[in-house]
């Protein structure tokens, strides 16, 4: 059997290294790929981004079957066209994508369902969005409504800094049109957590939880970035909570889209605050797996990914159940220079330890130049190691860590730190 795998990051190169342990497997294709998936000999990288040459790709190889990673493509139709082509894909239609891909429609969407999430308004008008923070105080949270690569999100602590987020959304147009409305709403403390389930239209298969790391240094200080480590699972997800989760959270918002006439299919990712009471409330959702939470998450996996994808695309999750690895995964992201502002490329990597049962690192922002590993991108390489405890796993992940090096490397030394309190 033939997969193609739609993406070039972390989260990719690992649903791809997970497809190709089944025996089911000829060939798993990922396109565009990186460094990484380039060099594993049983993965192919294809140079295709664009949708309509990447279904023509699809049926002249024969391939069974296409998983998508990212959200552009989502948001783009990418499911829309290859359904219409009569091609099988696992992810959600455009429409079922705006979950994700507006914030408005996620915020309006969870208020008509009765879906616990934090009080918000959405403008267009600079002056009453002003008027709003004005009303309402910090800390406060500004998001544009479209998609921004995880940078939309300003959470402001001081009322200057709310002010200029609205400024720099609505009035300097910084998102473009992603930004050209916002979403203002109430700042929410607590834990966060990831929970992420697959959907095939009627049934819902829960993944193991996981939790990631938002900022660029240790203690959780510096800027937001796409994610700086996550680990899995997530202790604050207790079996309770899970239920609760499920319930309150994850059944309402698949029974809500049906009722909407949107028919929900593939990854759903709840982006969870759980307060100091234990109320769980939505952050937000995605419609695709995290990245780097995937990177753990797979590498926990102990049921073959292929037959799990099978189902999912004909409807029938009904019949897999899921098992894993008891141990913790915990994965480290290491980063360019510059990054996340202005990461820089270029840098020679190595040291890349050779994967083992505990250890395995996957590539993001790397490519394969004539032989060489170089940097690309933004966030270069996520580490997961793996261990009977948090610690543990910490351990064996910052040992192959401490392996690789390159020009400017940045990563944080405390993934996992709220899986140690607990
Ligand atoms: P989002 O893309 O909506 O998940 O936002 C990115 C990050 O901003 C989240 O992972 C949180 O750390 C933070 N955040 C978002 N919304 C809120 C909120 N209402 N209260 C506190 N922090 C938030």
């Amino acid at each position: 059997m033939k997969i193609l795998v739609v993406g070039s990051g972390g989260r990719e190169h690992a649903l791809a290294w997970k497809l190709a342990q089944s025996e089911r497997i000829q060939m798993v294709y990922v396109a565009p790929g990186n460094g990484g998936t380039a060099r594993d000999p049983r993965l192919v990288n294809v140079n295709i981004t664009d949708l309509h040459e990447l279904a023509n790709f699809v049926e002249s190889e024969g391939i069974s079957l296409t998983v998508v990673g990212p959200e552009t493509p989502l948001a783009g139709g990418i499911v829309n066209l290859f359904r219409a082509r009569g091609l099988k894909v696992f992810g959600p239609t455009k429409e079922a994508a705006q979950l994700e891909s507006s914030k408005d429609f996620a915020k309006a969407f969870m208020q008509r369902h009765g879906i616990p999430t934090a009080k918000y308004q959405t403008f267009s008008e600079v002056a009453q969005a002003h008027a709003y923070i004005d009303a309402n105080g910090a800390p406060i949270v500004i998001k544009a409504d479209g998609l921004a690569a995880g940078k939309g999100v300003v959470v402001a602590m001081t009322l200057e800094d709310a002010h200029a987020a609205v400024d720099h959304m609505l009035s300097d147009n910084a998102f473009g049109d992603a930004g050209a409305r916002i979403v203002i709403e109430e700042f929410l403390a607590g834990e966060e957590a990831s929970f992420i389930v697959m959907c095939d239209g009627k049934n819902i298969l829960p993944l193991a939880t996981s939790q990631d790391h938002k900022r660029l240094k240790d203690n959780d200080e510096g800027p937001n970035t796409g994610g700086m480590g996550a680990y899995s699972p997530a202790p604050i997800v207790t079996p309770a909570m899970h239920a609760r989760v499920m319930r309150e959270i994850i059944n309402p918002t698949i029974a809500g889209m049906a009722k909407d006439g949107i028919v929900f299919t593939g990854f759903l990712y709840a982006g969870l605050m759980i307060d100091a009471q234990g109320n769980p409330r939505t952050l937000e959702f995605n419609c695709r797996m995290g990245d780097p939470e995937t990177q753990p998450i797979m590498s926990r996996l102990k049921t073959d990914l292929v037959n799990v994808m099978e189902h999912a695309v004909n409807g029938t999750l009904d019949q897999i159940e899921l098992e894993w690895d008891r141990r913790t995964a915990v994965g480290v992201v290491l980063a360019a220079a510059g990054y996340p502002d202005a990461p820089l490329k270029g840098a020679v990597i190595e040291g890349i330890p050779a994967e083992t049962p505990e250890a395995v690192t996957f590539h993001a922002g790397t490519a394969d130049v004539d032989g060489q590993l170089q940097v690309t991108g933004g966030r270069v390489l996520c580490v997961v190691g793996l261990g009977d405890s948090v610690k543990l796993a910490q351990k064996t992940a910052y040992e192959a860590v401490d392996q690789i090096t390159f020009e400017g490397m940045q990563c944080r030394r405390d993934i996992g730190w709220r899986g140690l309190k607990h």
